[in-house]
Parts: C-alpha cells; structure tokens; sequence
C-alpha cells in the first residue's frame, strides 16, 4: 500500500458512502414525518460530522493542505484502514437496509414508525453509528496527516456522544416499555453478551 493508494481507498469510502445513502434520502422526502426532535445542537453536530469525515480530508487529499501535520505513512496501518473502511461500508449499507423507510438523517419519528429489533438492530441499538465510528478508523489508517486522520474521529465522537441519549429519549417516549425492553437485551454500539 502506498500513500496515493491509501488516499483512493479512502476517497472510494466517500463515494460508496454517496451511493448507499442518496435512495434512501430521496425515499425519507417523501414519507411523512408524525414528530421531530431536531435541535440546533443535532444540526450542529451533523455539520461537525460531515466537516471532520468529508470537508477537512477532502481538502487534505486534493490540495495536501495542511502539509506541516503529514507524518510517515505506515504501508499495514493502510491495509488496515482498507480492510475497517470495507467493514464500515458493509455495516452502513446492512444497517440502512434493515432501517427501511424507519431512517432519518435527524432525529425523527415517521408515520406508522415500527421499532426495528431483528437483523443487526437484535445485537446493538445503533448499528449505523457503528459504522460511522469505523469509516472515521479507517480515515485515520489511510490519511498520514496529524489533522486530516483523526478529524473524522472528532466529528463522529461530537455526533454521536451529543445525539444518542435524545435518540434514545425520543425513541423511549415514542414506544415505551418496549424500547425498555429491547434496550435490556442489547448495547449500544457493542453487542451484550449476556
Ligand atoms: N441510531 C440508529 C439509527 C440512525 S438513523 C443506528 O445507528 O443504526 C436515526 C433515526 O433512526 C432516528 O430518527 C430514529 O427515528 C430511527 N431509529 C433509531 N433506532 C431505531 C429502531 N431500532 N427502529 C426504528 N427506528 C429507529
């Protein structure tokens, strides 16, 4: 693996991530929002995401700036960063098919929402921030730039750790007891395996 090989791998992750996600954002136009828990913070922190994991590494990979951060590049942190990207990629397009017309870019509960609790959701609750936790490893393996590499990390951690307990709020308040229940049987991002 080579920096330039590193950087297409890592720029393929971005353009996969585009495919997998476009239908499933046209389809959420069109299906009916019952409530929304959408906050300035929640867009603040899907703006930090999307700087962190595509505005910041894309200008890195275009233009090399900023050149002072770059370090050595590891040829086997590359390999592993393919190999976590390739998993991240799987697990996002798994997650948004099993989430189905359930799925919101923001925190929002669609008409005749369903609790999902089979395929990936039957191990943890939230699977498809999993996988964003994994693209931003992978973005660290590939991108040899003490600012570029773990940007994606900064703005994963922001969205996640600001948007997950409303989720998990809105998602109690609108199924109760059996959000309750299912929350008992699974982790949040690593499966329980008790
Ligand atoms: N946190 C989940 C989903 C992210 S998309 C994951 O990481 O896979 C965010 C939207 O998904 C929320 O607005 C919520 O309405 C919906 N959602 C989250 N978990 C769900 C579940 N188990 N079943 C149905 N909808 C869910």
């Amino acid at each position: 693996m080579t920096p330039t090989l590193a950087a297409v791998a890592w720029a393929f992750g971005l353009v996969a991530w585009v495919v997998v996600r476009v239908p499933h954002q046209r389809r959420a136009r069109k299906t009916q929002v019952a409530r929304s828990a959408k906050t300035l913070q929640d867009r603040l922190a899907l703006a930090a995401a999307a700087a962190g994991l595509s505005v910041v590494p894309i200008t890195f990979v275009a233009t090399g700036f900023p050149a002072f951060a770059d370090y050595t590049f590891q040829p086997w942190l590359g390999w592993l960063g393919l190999f976590i990207e390739l998993a991240f990629l799987w697990l996002f397009y798994a997650s948004h098919r099993q989430l189905g017309k359930h799925w919101s870019v923001t925190l929002e509960i669609r008409n005749e929402h369903r609790l999902v609790t089979d395929g990936l959701y039957r191990y943890v609750r939230h699977p498809m921030y999993l996988s964003f936790w994994l693209w931003a490893v992978a973005q660290f393996c590939l991108l040899p730039n003490g600012v570029a590499g773990p940007a994606g990390l900064v703005g994963v951690a922001i969205l996640y750790f600001s948007r997950v307990r409303h989720e998990e709020a809105m998602m109690r308040e609108t199924f109760g007891t059996s959000y309750d229940e299912y929350a008992r049987h699974t982790g949040r991002i690593i499966p329980k395996p008790w």
